[in-house]
């Protein structure tokens, strides 16, 4: 099988290439993302593989089905970024790592929790230039709080438990409650308007898009933190930044923006910042915004490599896909 691999940065050939030669796998790797631009190159391949930030809208479906390729590759576990109805259509099967290491994004968000509430990040340049004032750094004891958990799956679950050794209370809002977890479920609005801590765990569907807007957070306690590590789109940027006006916020950290494409993953250091939303809260004080990488650890990055090259070793050798993503419809 040969596989035209988008968006390559040096971490992904750690795995990826020698894993490849044990499934008599060839990859080519191109470091142009995904787009309606580049999709042309994957003529001649029997697969694709992408990440998050790449995408493939029902043209770019159809034109791999005229290549005659045969299955799409996630190397990642959302897949809101793929018209999945489309490739069905043309029966061309979606394969996605449903999960990695959900410990490592929550491990992740809780970094960020800590970093954005004790305000680490900036005490660290602050002495490094020997400024050892801590003035404007106080933050907040998170033993007793509450903290929100937005979506009780995988990473949710992982969270939950991080948070309870914080000595934290849970809320959590999930419509498929997992009766197993020893969490008071609560409606969404009565986890926004009890918590002190925020934390989205949710994928990003029809239903979850822009969960937190104006009237979302005007519901919030004030001084809350809001954590995102799942996907920019759950958040209304600009409803965000009114917030962050308003000092609704006592910190917000972000690992997922919704403009996140074509500026995450990449220098813009020398370039000129065009997305205004993004400038403006780069300037928060009390705003962390880091570039989608809560799945980052050796355990997790070794991981994608093996399950997606399982997953295409069973489209080689017609094994059944496990990892499957079907359309809605199907999927209910
Ligand atoms: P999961 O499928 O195990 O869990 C998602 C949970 O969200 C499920 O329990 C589901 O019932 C729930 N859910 C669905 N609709 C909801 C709604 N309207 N409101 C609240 N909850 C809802 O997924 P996971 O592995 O826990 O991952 C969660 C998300 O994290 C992914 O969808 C992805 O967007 C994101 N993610 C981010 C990174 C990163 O590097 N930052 C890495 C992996 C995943």
């Amino acid at each position: 099988m040969k596989i035209a691999f988008y968006s390559t940065k040096p971490y992904d050939k750690i795995y990826f290439e020698p894993m490849s030669k044990d499934y008599d796998i060839d990859i080519h790797f191109f470091e142009v993302p995904c787009c309606e631009e580049t999709i042309l190159l994957t003529k001649g391949y029997d697969a694709l593989c992408i990440f998050v930030n790449d995408y493939l809208n029902e043209k770019m479906v159809h034109q791999l089905a005229e290549f005659g390729v045969k299955v799409i590759l996630l190397r990642c576990a959302g897949f809101n970024n793929v018209d999945i109805k489309a490739a069905a259509q043309c029966e061309i099967p979606v394969l996605r790592v449903p999960s990695y290491s959900p410990e490592a994004v929550a491990e992740f968000a809780m970094a960020l929790l800590l970093t954005v509430n004790r305000y680490t990040h900036r005490a660290y340049t602050r002495t490094r230039d020997f400024n050892m004032n801590i003035n404007g750094f106080m933050g907040t004891d998170l033993h007793g709080k509450t903290a929100g958990v937005i979506g009780t799956g995988r990473i949710g679950q992982a969270m939950i438990n991080i948070l309870k050794g914080f000595g934290m209370k849970i809320v959590a809002y999930d419509p498929y409650p997992n009766n197993r977890l020893d969490v008071e479920y609560v409606s969404i609005e009565t986890a926004f308007q009890k918590s002190d801590v925020i934390t989205l765990h949710c994928p990003l569907t029809p239903e979850t898009k822009h969960i937190v807007q104006a009237k979302t957070i005007e519901l919030m306690k004030e001084d809350v933190y809001l954590i995102n590590t799942s996907r920019g789109d759950l958040i209304r940027t600009e409803d965000l930044i009114e917030g962050l006006l308003n000092k609704k916020f006592a910190g917000v950290a972000l690992d997922v923006y919704d403009e996140e494409g074509g500026v995450f993953y990449e220098d813009r250091s020398n370039d000129i910042i065009y997305d205004q939303n993004l400038a403006r809260l780069a300037t928060f004080p009390n705003v962390l915004i880091t570039s989608h990488m809560g799945f980052f650890t050796k355990e997790a990055v070794r991981a994608i490599a093996e399950v997606t090259l399982a997953n295409a070793d069973a489209v080689q050798k017609g094994l059944p896909l496990e990892n499957i993503v079907l359309p809605p419809n199907d999927a209910d």
